[in-house]
């Protein structure tokens, strides 16, 4: 009997790696329930599982068991069933990179991620990157969002990873850690990762003109070592994370800025739309809470991103 670490999952082979960093073709044996957890597929990436070899010549291992984790994200089954998708396991933060330009990434869909880590209790820092393109404007426009992010507890950190700006503080930011690392096709992922862990060769793609996005082939979550005890998890081919059962109520919770002041709405069960007395859409008013903020609150609360 050993430990491992799940690295690599296609939905019924799994990729262990043992304490020695040898890695074993594993299967489960018979049917995983995992109690409380409505999910496809019972392990994932990021999941410490214990095994038996069943074939050292074959370098096969059955998997008997699982560790409790400590977290997961999971997502909403693609076959829209009840059952989610245990993405990954076991994180330790999220780093989600955005780029202001080429391709430029929404504030929509940065502050929908963090309401999704937030929602899984994982700690995200926003990683700008693509620095070298922006002009002035440019740059005096990343250091506003950076500023409004950091106000409200998010750690932002700018670079390029062409010019090797910033490199050093994202691997630092990495070191000895589990790391989600997201962020739309084309904003330099691999470029990064590459400028860090030169050995690892990620492919970079190239940004496709075609509305300047690329294109993912697979959907399964993956994790590299790219230094000693620093794992990254790339999850190529997902979007967006997205939520799991989670009320109109419950959405503000997820945003730091607004958590301190529900309780001093007028109506407990304020959603900040239109109610008198509310203290968020007062706090806007008078610039406490950015105007970009709440229009995406706006949007997952009036929006299909919620599934009551
Ligand atoms: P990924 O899809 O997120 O992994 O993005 P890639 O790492 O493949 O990068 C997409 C394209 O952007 C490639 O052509 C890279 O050379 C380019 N790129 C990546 N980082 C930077 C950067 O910091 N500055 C500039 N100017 N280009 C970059
Ligand atoms: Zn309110």
């Amino acid at each position: 009997m050993q430990e491992g670490l799940i690295i690599r999952s296609t939905g019924s082979w799994y990729d262990v790696r043992n304490v020695d960093g040898h890695i074993y073709q594993g299967r489960l044996k018979g049917k995983f329930k995992i109690k409380g957890l409505k999910v496809t597929n019972p392990i994932a990436v990021g999941d410490r599982v214990v095994f038996d070899v069943e074939d050292e010549a074959e370098n096969t291992v059955i998997i008997t068991d699982i560790v409790s984790r400590e977290n997961y994200i999971i997502r909403q089954s693609v076959h829209k069933t009840a059952h989610g998708h245990i993405l990954a396991a076991n994180l330790d933060q999220a780093v989600l990179l955005a780029t202001l330009a080429l391709p430029r990434t929404s504030l929509g869909f940065i502050d929908r991620f963090l309401v999704s880590a937030e929602s899984f209790r994982i700690q995200t820092t926003i990683v700008f990157n693509k620095s070298d393109i922006l002009n002035d404007e440019g740059l005096a426009y990343q250091q506003e969002i950076m500023d409004m992010y950091s106000r409200i507890g998010y750690h932002c950190l700018s670079t390029s990873a062409t010019e090797g700006i910033g490199v050093d503080a994202f691997r630092q930011l990495l070191d000895h850690k589990v790391t989600l690392l997201s962020g739309h096709s084309g904003v330099g992922k691999s470029s990064l990762v590459n400028a860090i862990a030169p050995d690892l060769n990620l492919r970079t793609n190239e940004v496709s003109t075609f509305a300047n996005k690329g294109v993912h082939t697979t959907t399964f979550a993956e994790m590299f070592e790219i230094a000693p005890d620093t794992f990254i998890i790339d999850t190529p081919g997902i979007k967006e994370l997205g939520l799991m059962d989670t009320s109109k109520e419950e959405i503000s919770h997820y945003f730091p800025e607004m958590r301190n002041r529900l309780n001093q709405c007028r109506f407990h069960n304020c959603l900040h739309l239109n109610e008198p007395g509310c203290a968020i859409k007062d706090a806007v008013g008078e610039g406490d809470i950015a105007e970009s903020r709440y229009m995406s609150y706006l949007s997952m609360v009036e929006g299909g991103d919620n599934r009551r």
